[in-house]
């Protein structure tokens, strides 16, 4: 692309978000109808092709429509349905037929539609390519039967990703075939898990002869795993590649906290923990920042990984000393009452932060399997055992 094209570019979308302000003022605009009409200017994903919620722009332009869309007061898609906007989104317009492009992009960006993740089963969460969950052709149709567990957000998605083995004498990675399920269809019921937060964001989801229509198929019969790497990419740039502004953020809660404290509580070790804890916290930030940059010229390297890994062990260091700082306080806590919340990982106090960020090294691939992905493929270290790769899955081994 030339400068001039680029510039053009610029100037189109610039144009563009100038319309959406002006046409739909976020402070009087429902956040329906104001993240709808950013969808239809192609603003919602730029790099999608047009019509999709696209203007099949260059991705770093994006950054540009939030940050100028955000200051304005504009709502934030991925608040409402963070896997949907993060991960089924990207996954559909790559591996989506047309029809299924145009039924599920719009409403998914304006959180009409909310989304889940159906890949983990409970004995399948890191070596998720074992799954066992079944789908069988019948017909113009699949029957599915298994069971998904930690399904984040299960309770309130119409749509749900779903990965299943349709071909059990093929090698694991190649049997799985990837659909969009209704989540309200028949056969499909979802069940609270509580966490320690006493939330219950996420589900155990059962399927029992559920049907769904072969055109609801994403890419083709065994491209399963495929089309999930799309996903899992995506979910962890998702998680931990976002670059919140310096200082804020947990960090920026725990800074917060220490200038509350007594000067008597603020002792020299403490404030050494903490300026250690800012330094990692501004590197991991100055990381995802390359990252990003590396993104938009096309070459993502190790760093989805680094910064998933990297941001799960700070934000749990960072919660870890803010309950510290705050003494007999941190013990204290409002109520462990179920409650199922419609989004996920809020936290509105500092105990319930630190609750949740326990399962920042688990939820969208465990830190030790960051750890033995970083290490094979960055330092060339030897692989992991794997002694079911070039067997068919019916003749592995399970519980
Ligand atoms: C809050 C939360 C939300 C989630 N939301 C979703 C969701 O929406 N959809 C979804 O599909 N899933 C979801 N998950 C599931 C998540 O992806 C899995 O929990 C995760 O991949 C780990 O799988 P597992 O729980 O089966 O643990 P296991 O894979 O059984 O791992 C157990 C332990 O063994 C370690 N281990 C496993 N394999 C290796 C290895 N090869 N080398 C070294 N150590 C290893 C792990 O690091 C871990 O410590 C969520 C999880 C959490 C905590």
């Amino acid at each position: 692309m030339t400068v001039t094209e680029s510039r053009t570019d610029d100037q189109r979308v610039g144009d563009l978000i100038d319309e959406l302000l002006r046409e739909h003022p976020p402070a009087d605009t429902k956040t329906s109808e104001f993240l709808g009409a950013q969808f239809d200017l192609g603003l919602a994903w730029v790099h999608f092709p047009e019509g999709h919620g696209g203007l099949g722009l260059s991705p770093k332009l994006q950054t540009v429509i939030n940050e100028r869309i955000f200051v304005a007061g504009g709502p934030n898609p991925y608040y409402r349905n963070p896997i949907g906007y993060g991960m089924c989104g990207p996954t559909v317009v790559e591996w989506g037929s047309d029809e299924q492009k145009q039924r599920y992009l719009r409403p998914l960006f304006t959180g009409e539609e909310i989304w889940c993740q159906l890949f983990s089963e409970p004995g399948s969460g890191s070596d998720f390519a074992g799954l066992s969950a079944r789908g069988v052709r019948d017909g113009d149709e699949w029957i599915v039967n298994g069971q998904k567990v930690w399904t984040t957000l299960a309770h309130i998605s119409k749509w749900g990703l779903l990965v299943v083995r349709t071909d059990r004498e093929a090698v694991k990675h190649a049997g799985l075939t990837a659909f969009v399920v209704d989540m309200e269809a028949p056969g499909v019921e979802v069940r609270p898990l509580r966490q320690m937060t006493g939330e219950a964001e996420f589900n155990e989801v059962y399927f029992t002869d559920t049907r769904i229509a072969d055109a609801e198929m994403l890419g083709g019969s065994g491209d399963g795993w495929r089309v999930s790497l799309t996903t899992l990419m995506n979910e962890r740039v998702s998680i931990g590649g976002s670059v919140a502004p310096r200082g804020s953020g947990a960090i920026g809660a725990a800074v917060n906290l220490w200038k509350s404290l007594p000067e008597e509580r603020r002792d020299a070790v403490a404030r050494d923990d903490l300026m250690k804890l800012w330094i990692r916290s501004e590197v991991g930030r100055l990381t995802n920042i390359r990252a990003a940059q590396n993104r938009k010229v096309g070459v993502p390297g190790p760093e989805g990984s680094i910064g998933k890994l990297a941001g799960a062990e700070v934000n749990k260091d960072v919660y870890e000393l803010c309950v510290d700082l705050m003494g007999a306080d941190g013990l204290l806590y409002g109520t462990y009452e179920m409650v199922r919340p419609e989004i996920a990982m809020g936290a509105d106090t500092l105990q319930k932060a630190f609750l949740r960020s326990r399962a920042n090294s688990i939820e969208g691939g465990t830190s030790e399997v960051m750890r033995n992905i970083l290490g094979e493929r960055v330092l060339g270290l030897p692989g992991d055992v794997r002694v079911d790769r070039d067997v068919p899955w019916s003749e592995v081994p399970r519980n």
